[in-house]
Parts: structure tokens; C-alpha cells; sequence
């Protein structure tokens, strides 16, 4: 397995519309068992393939405690939504940036698994908003565009000042729980 590099806002191929995948052949498992991994090395609890620039609809997420129940999600589609709540979010591709926003408490999700049988699950709580999260991504959607053009500017500024530090010292900075 290898750990692939995540793009990171406001790289323009974050607004790439992801594809439909035909058929869950071995190149997307092992895309899938690559995400995981790299999902795992960053410490997320989700990650969708347009984040590691591939723009096919599949998502990776795990919101267990003990980081022990991987889920993959080859085009995924939300059947139901409900009960609207406001939550706390982060992501891979903005750092060390965090921010409240509406969705969903309870889903309803169809989709294709890694073996590419069709299947039905149910989520709610972190596990629904880590999904609908991701599934964001997939049209090219993040987080911050639910917020005001202000905060995003502000949000942009610091990342873009965070990576230039980064690149002065060399350093990586640390990654707390994000998607
Ligand atoms: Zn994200």
C-alpha cells in the first residue's frame, strides 16, 4: 500500500465534478486500500479520491474509536436526510481549520462496496457528517464554501501563510482529527 499526497486548498483540482466508477475492478480496490492508508497516516476520519486527485466517486471513512472499521463507498448516493445539525468539522486539504456547519444527523446511504456488490447503510452522528462531508468533495464541494466569502478569504490567507512558513522550516505541521 502507498500513502498518497493530499491537495490542499485552494488548489483549483478541489473543484473537479468526480466521474461515476463503471466497475469495482482491482485498480479501485487498491486506490480504496491506498486511501485508507493515507487516511490512517493522516490521522482523518474520511477521505474522498478527489482530495488525491482522482476525480472518481469513492470515499474512504472510518469514525470508529479504535480506527478498526473501514468503509468504502464506490458512487455513493444519499437516499434520506434528516434531522439538520450544526457540527464542528475539519479536513485534510485545509490544515489545521476548523468550522461549524449544517447538515444532516441521520442518512441514509446506497452504494457499491469494495467488492463492488451493491449495498444500503445507515448513519448518524459523526458517521453522517463524515460522509456527506466527503461525498462534498466528490462535486468539488468543501466545507468552507458554506461559509461567508469573508471567513474564506481570511481562511486562504492563513493556509497560504502556514505553507510558506512550512516551506521556510522544512516542517510539517501536526494534524489534529480532520476529513
Ligand atoms: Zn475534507
Amino acid at each position: 500500500m502507498t500513502t498518497l499526497a493530499i491537495l490542499e486548498y485552494p488548489d483549483p483540482r478541489l473543484r473537479t465534478k468526480a466521474v461515476p466508477i463503471d466497475a469495482v475492478d482491482d485498480a479501485v480496490r487498491r486506490l480504496a486500500d491506498d486511501m485508507l492508508e493515507t487516511m490512517y497516516a493522516s490521522r482523518g476520519i474520511g477521505l474522498a479520491a478527489t482530495q488525491v486527485d482522482v476525480h472518481r466517486r469513492l470515499l474512504v471513512c472510518d469514525v470508529s474509536p479504535e480506527h478498526n472499521r473501514p468503509v468504502v463507498l464506490v458512487n455513493p448516493e444519499l437516499v434520506l436526510r434528516e434531522a439538520p445539525a450544526i457540527c464542528e468539522e475539519g479536513c485534510l486539504s485545509l490544515p489545521g481549520i476548523y468550522a461549524s456547519v449544517e447538515r444532516a444527523q441521520t442518512i441514509r446511504v446506497r452504494a457499491l462496496g469494495r467488492d463492488g456488490a451493491p449495498f444500503e447503510m445507515a448513519a448518524e452522528g459523526l458517521g453522517a457528517i463524515c460522509i456527506q462531508h466527503e461525498m462534498d468533495h466528490l462535486e468539488g464541494r468543501l466545507f468552507v464554501d458554506y461559509l461567508s466569502e469573508l471567513k474564506r478569504q481570511l481562511i486562504r490567507r492563513r493556509l497560504e501563510k502556514e505553507r510558506r512558513q512550512r516551506a521556510n522550516t522544512g516542517e510539517r505541521s501536526a494534524r489534529a482529527t480532520v476529513t
